[in-house]
């Protein structure tokens, strides 16, 4: 859980010490106390009695390893120092409810300084099988010793960076405001999840948008890979808003085709099943798509 109050008691020393497990954690999955006094340049006794405290708020973690005593850094203390730089950036002022927990990330509503609010996406990934993960993400794939706050780290800048360009070309995301670490800070999009909405006024309208919107992706190189009512929010005017896209695929991919069609069935059951809706139309990959 995140935990505000505890951004509130640190003394720069810890902070310093912090700072310095994270940039030992480039090179070690378990950072030497040693290596951490050096980086922090303060004496072994004093960094000792420092990273004590940090792990009892827990922020670090103490590893007994067969070599030597050492350290690693936790979600707690990754999601520290995000909020940390979002906050010296004046990204983020105030951290309000958690409006979502995901399979793989946590979200919050948050606010600047003026009380504009956005939504802070935290990644986790590790919550769930490496295995299953691994079968489905291609950055995860050829890497023997998984570092979950690393990975989780590339997830979100890979988010960053599609919801950006996405965004750029008109395409129907949230603006991205700002990322770091494994963090993402975004527009607040005021709409429902696809998933929890009942009824629509007209089925046929969303149907043919969500279509167009696959084509239209695809018609700029992309295809979602998990298009479905979860990722997909819908406004009062009944637009509808992609929010989360962890699995995109190139048209070019070899398998492209069978993504192309796997997400047009997800929204093609969805609205069979939800609103009784069945259409003969529906984009074919070799027709629609120009490549
Ligand atoms: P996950 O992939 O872990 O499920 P999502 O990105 O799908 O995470 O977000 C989880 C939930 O948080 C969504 O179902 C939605 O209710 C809410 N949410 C996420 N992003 C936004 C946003 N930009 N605006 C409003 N609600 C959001």
């Amino acid at each position: 859980k995140l935990d505000v109050r505890v951004l509130r008691y640190m003394s720069s020393e810890e902070f310093r010490v912090l700072t310095a497990v994270e940039m030992g954690s480039k090179n070690h999955v378990i950072v030497p106390t040693s290596l951490i006094a050096q980086i922090a340049g303060l004496r072994h006794g004093g960094v000792n009695k420092i990273l004590g405290e940090l792990a009892k708020k827990k922020l670090v973690a103490k590893v007994k390893n067969s070599m030597y005593d050492g350290y690693r850094l936790t979600y707690g203390g990754y999601d520290y120092l995000a909020l940390k730089t979002f906050s010296r950036r004046g990204s983020i002022y105030s951290i309000g409810k958690q409006i979502g927990v995901g399979k793989e990330s946590d979200v919050y509503l948050v606010a600047d300084e003026e009380e504009i609010q956005s939504v802070l996406k935290i990644h986790r990934l590790g919550r769930v099988s490496f295995r299953a993960i691994k079968a489905q993400r291609d950055y995860l794939q050829n890497r023997k010793t998984a570092s979950w706050l690393y990975m989780s780290r590339l997830a979100a800048m890979k988010e960053y960076a599609f919801m950006k360009i996405l965004h750029e070309h008109g395409f129907p995301v949230p603006k991205p405001i700002d990322q770091s670490r494994h963090c993402v800070l975004m527009e607040l999009i005021d709409a429902f999840p696809l998933r929890e909405v009942i009824e629509v006024k007209n089925p046929g309208k969303l149907y043919s948008d969500l279509m167009d919107l696959i084509v239209r992706l695809a018609s700029y190189g992309l295809i979602h890979g998990d298009f479905n009512e979860f990722n997909i929010l819908l406004k009062e005017d009944g637009e509808p808003v992609l929010i989360d896209f962890p699995q995109m695929v190139s048209i070019s991919h070899p398998n492209a085709e069978w993504y192309f069609n796997r997400d047009i069935e997800c929204i093609r059951t969805f609205f069979r099943k939800r609103f009784g809706y069945e259409s003969v139309l529906y984009p074919k990959f070799n027709l629609d798509v120009n490549r």
